[in-house]
């Protein structure tokens, strides 16, 4: 294509943290299915996943991502579609709920490990570009093991164009040097291909409603990999073919 900026040797692979290289979205699905046998003395299921998943939308802008802002969402729900009628042992009940989730161990997909050794093996510079609460991103990457792999850490409030264009410049690189390796389309794929990176989907079985995002397929700079082991051999390519 015409305007298609030229690709060049890869140099910069960055991963996203939830779901790609750890288990995340169960956390929040399992604390869902709790908090919604709370609420459905009070309110009915469509009334609760209507009103919830409107204001936690809302809300990113104010909280951003993560376990904090999510039972916020949850509190502030509960004053909407049934005012009144939460008891104190049910709001220590949902506040529990949320330290739980924030004590949970971290599980690492299988592969991540081999993954990243392998690709830094290419000559490639490792990138973790996370979204999310600092603290949580944090105690995550630390409880997964694979902190030293990495050569930079970026815990950012969303992931754009802009975002990305801004670690890049941070690190002295270029786009048509850089790789991200996630598992979700709207963050981790799209706002790299518009600026002229490539992009790697590993599609997980959970994805967050409002992360939901059909794949580019047919995209020069897209590829799809059905696991973590399936990356480094994608990066080598690109990385021979230069
Ligand atoms: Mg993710």
């Amino acid at each position: 294509m015409q305007d298609e900026p030229l690709t060049k040797k890869p140099s910069i692979v960055a991963f996203d943290g939830d779901d790609t290289l750890w288990f995340h979205e169960h956390v929040f699905v399992t604390a869902q299915e709790r908090i919604r046998a709370i609420m459905q003395q009070y309110v009915s299921e469509s009334l609760w996943s209507e009103t919830f998943s409107r204001i936690e939308i809302e809300n990113l802008r104010h909280y951003g991502y993560g376990v904090k802002s999510f039972i916020l969402s949850v509190l502030e729900s509960a004053t909407v579609a049934a005012p009144g009628r939460l008891t104190s042992q049910e709001v220590s009940q949902i506040l529990e709920i949320g330290k739980s989730m924030l004590q949970q161990d971290v599980n690492v997909l299988q592969g991540a490990h081999d993954a990243l050794t392998s690709v830094r093996a290419e000559g490639c510079r490792l990138v973790l570009i996370t979204k999310g609460d600092p603290v949580e991103q944090s105690y995550k990457l630390e409880a997964s093991g694979l902190v030293e792999l990495f050569d930079v850490i970026e815990i950012v409030r969303e992931k754009t164009p802009d975002t990305y264009r801004a670690i890049l410049a941070k690190l002295s690189g270029t786009a048509d040097t850089f790789v991200m390796v996630g598992n979700t389309i709207k963050s981790d794929v799209l706002p790299v291909l518009d600026i002229g990176g490539r992009a790697i989907h590993i599609p997980h079985e959970l994805v967050w409603e409002h992360e939901a995002a059909p794949a580019p397929l047919g995209h020069p700079r897209f590829a799809q990999a059905p696991s973590l082991e399936a990356v480094p051999p994608l990066i080598a390519n690109w990385v021979a073919a230069h």
